[in-house]
């Protein structure tokens, strides 16, 4: 495929004259500027990277640095950089209509071409979409719709969410409350209630000597044994990354989700599929879990579903949950800017390039198995790689002290961290969620780049696995 942004005329030479000095910009950022998930103490002592402008898979900075964005901005920017067409499309919906609402017996264009949309590409049986601003906010609905799926048929004690420790579900409270981040429920005295966590599907870490197959299974009975423990008739929902993303790009082995599925239906409880990161194509399958091969009851979608150029996340029903919920009157939620219509018009053009255009399918029968060939044959010789997990274009790189027995170092964060410095100084956006490395790139990333992200990915690795003596 010819590369989509060579035809692009370049950002006007004016647009990238910094106006200010990187340490003007850094002052002013430490002065008045708190980032999040961030030591701002710390971060203020060193400064923070200003990045200007970017275009395809390039991210350019204050002190003009060229950086390959192995992630997509945040798992998001799916088609890559300056589209121009988004930009036209946002700039002539800000014209037409820049805002709506969808509460009072209204609707409008955009929102009904995106729900439209959304109900052609997303799996057989989803047809109905509720609007929201963010992936947060998209786990927030779907508690708030489950509660009202239960309700509705007379079984309001049906309460119970089941998720995963290390699990990311988001910040908001309910969404940080359903995910299994340690360091997140450490700073957060008041949590939803009702929510239960069961262990992840982490082998490398905690799968001894079991077969991921085994092992991965015994991680799904869990979700049985924990029903029981609270009793089926007080759970509401199972809700999980069909692979975790924040939590290091962990890819359960085959048996998981199946024995998912199983024990939901058995027990009548809703399956959740956060599919804030595996939508949208990121592993060559418009969702994650047609990757994985189950079929979930709701889907919370955001990040790709705009290729993050807007704010926009949404939850999918299936017609079993929907046709629940429109027959049981009021439904009481509802955000200003659910469907925005900018929002929604540039999602519309969004999804439509990333179906018209054959950027999923690409993924799927070219790049996506393409970038996991060359990852692993990269990485192979290296005594610091233990293994790499992934599909299409998202890859987990778990580092390690001894391939043979799977040891890891003693300060997974602090090996994490020091290896994605020598990113830093290599030009390479690389994220570490302790000894784990991940890329996640744009899916209009060409083979050419997809070399350049792989062989700057290795020689990082093999940078950290020279500090540590190993080679
Ligand atoms: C990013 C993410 C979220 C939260 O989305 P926000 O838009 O940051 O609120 C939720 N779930 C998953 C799986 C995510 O990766």
């Amino acid at each position: 495929m010819t590369n989509p942004f060579e035809t692009r005329p370049a950002i006007h030479a004016e647009a990238r004259k910094p106006a200010r000095t990187t340490r003007e910009w850094q002052q002013m950022d430490a002065a008045h500027h708190l980032h999040p998930f961030s030591d701002m103490g710390a971060l203020n002592k060193i400064g923070s990277r200003v990045i200007t402008h970017a275009q395809g898979v390039y991210l350019w900075d204050s002190e003009g640095n060229k950086i390959i964005d192995g992630m997509a901005g945040l798992w998001c920017v799916n088609v890559g950089y300056g589209r121009k067409e988004l930009a036209d499309v946002a700039y002539k919906q800000i014209l037409e209509l820049p805002y709506y609402n969808t509460f009072f017996k209204t609707t409008h264009p955009p929102v009904i071409e995106l729900s439209q949309l959304l109900s052609e590409v997303a799996p057989a049986g989803f047809e109905h979409f509720f609007y929201c601003n963010s992936g947060s906010e998209g786990n927030d609905t779907v508690i708030r719709i489950v509660h009202k799926f239960w309700a509705a048929q007379g079984k309001p004690q049906k309460r119970y969410f089941i998720s995963r420790h290390n699990g990311y579900h988001g910040s908001t409270i309910a969404g940080a409350s359903l995910g299994g981040m340690g360091y997140m429920h450490e700073q957060m005295p008041s949590q939803v209630p009702n929510i239960a966590h069961i262990n992840q599907p982490y082998w490398y870490a905690d799968g001894g000597d079991q077969t991921p197959e085994q092992f991965a299974l015994a991680r799904a009975q869990e979700l049985e044994a924990k029903i029981l423990e609270i009793g089926a008739d007080n759970v509401a929902a199972f809700i999980g990354e069909p692979f975790q993303g924040a939590g290091g790009v962990i890819f359960p082995a085959d048996t998981y989700w199946p024995e998912i599925q199983r024990i939901c239906r058995k027990y009548d409880i809703l399956l959740c599929a956060d599919e804030v990161i595996g939508g949208f194509g990121r592993t060559g399958q418009w969702f994650a879990h047609q990757h994985f091969g189950f079929e979930p009851d709701l889907i919370t979608m955001a990040k790709g579903l705009s290729s993050g150029y807007v704010p926009i996340g949404a939850v999918g029903l299936h017609r079993r949950v929907a046709d629940v919920l429109m027959s049981a009157g009021d439904f009481n939620h509802g955000l200003t800017y659910s469907g925005h219509p900018v929002a929604a018009a540039v999602a519309v053009a969004n999804i439509r390039m990333l179906r018209d255009d054959g950027i999923v399918d690409q993924v799927r029968t070219d790049t996506g198995p393409y970038f996991q060939n060359s990852l692993r044959e990269a990485l192979a010789g290296s005594p610091l790689v233990g293994e790499v997990h992934g599909a299409g274009l998202v890859a987990g790189i778990q580092l390690t002290k001894d391939k043979a027995t799977r040891q890891r170092f003693d300060d997974p964060w602090g090996l994490g961290n020091q290896c994605r410095d020598h990113c830093f100084r290599n030009n390479l956006i690389m994220r570490a969620t302790a000894d784990r490395m991940l890329l996640s790139p744009p899916l209009v990333m060409t083979r050419g780049e997809i070399d350049e992200l792989v062989e700057k990915a290795a020689h990082c690795i093999g940078l950290t696995a020279r500090d540590l003596g190993m080679a």
